[in-house]
Parts: C-alpha cells; structure tokens; sequence
C-alpha cells in the first residue's frame, strides 16, 4: 500500500488527523489523488489510514487509526455512529448527521430535514466515492430524497469543481417547526443545504433579551433571529440580508407566524453606515455576518470589516442597549474576534459587560484535538451607563 511518513513534530503527533505538504518527509508507492495511503511516523510506526491529495495544502486527512479501506461498509458503520451520537443528544428531525473529521469522515457533511437529505463531499477521496455515501445514508434512513449540494468555493482547494444534482428522489420546500417559529426548508435552492443548522439554538438564546426592545437582525437570512425576537414580544424588528431569495423566504416564515418584521434587501455595511448617521438607535443589534475569510492570508481584511460593523451598530446602541454577535470562520480565533469587539468598544466609547456566550448546535460537534472543528462563537454584551 502506498503512504506518507510525517515528520517529527507534526500536528499528528498531537491528535491533529491533518498532514500539511510541509509535514511530509517521504511519499512511497505512488498513490494517485483520492486513494486511501498508511501514514507512518519517522521511525516506521503506523499512524494509521487517511485519504491523499497532493494538490491540497493538507495533503493527507487521517480517517481512521487502523488499517481500513473505503467500502460501503465503511460508510454504513460510520454514518450509524454519527447518527447515533445525534441521537443521544436528542435531535430526531432536522439536524446534522455527519460532520467531517468530527465523525471520522474528512470532508463529508449530511445533513437531514426529516425524510429529505443533502450532502456535501469537500475532499477528493470522498467525492469520488460519493456513490457509496448515498447507499449508506439511504439504507439507513430510507429518505424521500438526496441532493448533492456541492457548491462550496472550498472545494476548489481539493481541485473540485461546483456541482449540484439530485442523487435520488424529488426535493421539494418544507416548512419545518423549529423552536417556538417555522423555517422553509428547501434543499435544492437554499442557502449551504437549506438552513444554517449551527445556529438553530442560538435564535431561542438571543431572543430571550428581545422582550420589548427594539431589535435589528443583520444578516438575517431566512430570519431566524429576527422570527424568534418577534415571537418573544420585541417592539419592533428590522431584517437585513443582500440575498433577495434570502428574503423572500424569510418574509413568508413571518407571514406564516404572524409576526410584524420589518425586511430590508440591503448590503449591511452601507445600511448601518446610513443609519448611524441618521441617529437611528436600537436596543438589541444582532451581527451574524458570513465568513469573510477563507484563509489565513486575508485575515487582516476580514478583521477590518469585523471591525466596521461592530463598532457602528455599537455606536447605536445606548447604554443598557445589546449586542448578540457571532463569527463563522475557524480562521478568526477567539482571541482575535474578541480583539475586535474590544478595539470597536474602545473607538466607540461604549464599556461592554459579557452578558451571554453561544456556539454551534451539538450536531457540529468538537474534537479537542482539532481546533479548527470549532469555528461559531458567539457573545452577547450590554452597553454600560457611564459611570
Ligand atoms: N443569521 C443567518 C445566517 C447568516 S449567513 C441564519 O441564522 O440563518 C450570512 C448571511 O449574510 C447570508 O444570508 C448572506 O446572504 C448575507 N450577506 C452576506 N454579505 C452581506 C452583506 N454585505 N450585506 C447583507 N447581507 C449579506
């Protein structure tokens, strides 16, 4: 079987499961892109089975301890697992089946809306074997339908090419009840596989300081903070999100609630620039902006537009005003989205008291040994009155 020997002090030797191009000291038995290769450590030891692509940056992910081969097999044991994990946290529904290297399977993501799946393949292994994942999930569930959502820019990192398709069955929008609201989940033109999964807690968490206040949901999406707020007896609720479909569905969630939001297609930089300048004033701003960074190398760029949005919605809010924010990027560490808040807070002389803290749903879950598994963080801070 052809395999890698890592270098000493690679990530490897601390739990990580990833090889870098720089951890490589030696490729032997010239494996293609996709194949399953051993890794072995400096001194010959196994290290077990990962998948190989030598046009990634990560060059091997590990899969397995052991020696293991990717047959159907496979994919059935380790869906069963994933799933049974999910259960024991209590999700039956609409949750997350399998997330990558958190459930042993690098790359792959499944998601579930009931009796409707979709999934993602982001690695070359797992693409090409993508056949196989659909045989798993279907034995397992029998679902109504699988759609491939596989359109993430990420994959070209792997030398992926976009695609969609339908692997089996016919999609078609669902309204969902999730919380105390309802979601139109559509699988095949929704955003990444229909809702923002990670954040389905987080909407009831958030809402609890809405009771009378006025909110501003900012990247709202399908309006998952702004439905719950509303719901909670906000006084006034305002949506922002660029995305028109993003809206529109959004706008049917409330009309299917009932509830009063106000929705707004705008790009959020400018309508907070305006509104500042205006003397708008909220009490509850809620900041869930996409990744703006998908490497390391524009992390300084990314840090700047943090920075912006933070410090105008900070700018208006007065004191005993909220702030609920959250970042999405594994490439923004903790520390550095707190120096972002904290760098807005001192430019817009507001003192900021931790009121709250958020992260994924337990369906994304965390490895401790893979620091990049966990990726959504949220706080939420109250405006101090001068002292
Ligand atoms: N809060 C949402 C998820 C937000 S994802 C939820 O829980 O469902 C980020 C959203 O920001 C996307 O809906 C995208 O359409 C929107 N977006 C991206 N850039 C934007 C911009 N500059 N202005 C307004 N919306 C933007």
């Amino acid at each position: 079987m052809a395999g890698i020997v890592v270098k000493p002090r690679a990530r490897i030797y601390h739990g990580h499961d990833w090889v870098y191009g720089t951890d490589v000291r030696k490729i032997f038995g010239e494996p293609k892109p996709g194949d399953v290769v051993s890794l072995k450590d400096y001194k010959d030891r196994p290290l077990g089975s990962a998948i190989y692509n030598p046009n990634s940056q990560i060059v091997a992910r590990r899969f397995s301890r052991r020696k293991q081969d990717l047959d159907l097999d496979f994919f059935k044991r380790r869906i069963e697992r994933a799933d049974e994990v999910r259960q024991r946290l209590g999700f039956d529904s609409v949750y997350r089946v399998v997330w990558s290297e958190s459930d042993g399977l690098p790359g792959v993501v499944v998601d579930r809306y009931e009796d409707q799946f979709a999934f993602q393949t982001q690695t070359m292994a797992m693409d090409q074997r993508k056949d196989l994942l659909v045989d798993a999930i279907r034995e397992r569930f029998s679902p109504s339908c699988i759609i491939e959502r596989n359109e993430s820019p990420i994959r070209a990192a792997e030398g992926l090419e976009p695609q969609q398709s339908i692997a089996i069955g016919e999609p078609s929008p669902k309204r969902l009840k999730i919380g105390n609201v309802s979601f139109l989940a559509d699988l095949w033109e929704g955003q990444k596989t229909g809702l923002y999964l990670d954040q389905l807690d987080n909407y009831q968490s958030v809402a609890k300081q809405a009771k009378g206040q006025r909110v501003l949901d900012c990247f709202s999406n399908q309006g998952g903070f702004a439905l719950e707020c509303a719901k909670a007896d906000a006084a006034e609720v305002t949506a922002i999100d660029s995305s028109e479909p993003a809206l529109k569905t959004a706008k049917e969630n409330a009309e299917a609630e009932n509830l009063e939001i106000r929705f707004e297609s705008r790009n959020v930089f400018d309508f907070l620039k305006e509104q500042e300048s205006a003397g708008t004033k909220y009490d509850l701003i809620i900041l869930d902006p996409p990744s703006f960074t998908r490497n390391r190398k524009s992390l300084k760029d990314a840090l700047r537009g943090y920075k912006e949005i933070h410090l105008r919605a900070l700018k208006m809010l007065e004191p005993g005003g909220k702030l609920a924010t959250f970042c999405c990027s594994h490439h923004v560490s903790a520390g550095d989205f707190m120096d972002v808040i904290r760098d807005a807070s001192v430019d817009a002389k507001r003192t900021l008291r931790h009121v709250d803290s958020y992260g994924q749903r337990r369906d994304h879950p965390i490895i401790a040994t893979i620091p990049e598994s966990e990726y959504l963080r949220g706080y939420c801070f109250e405006v101090v009155p001068a002292w």
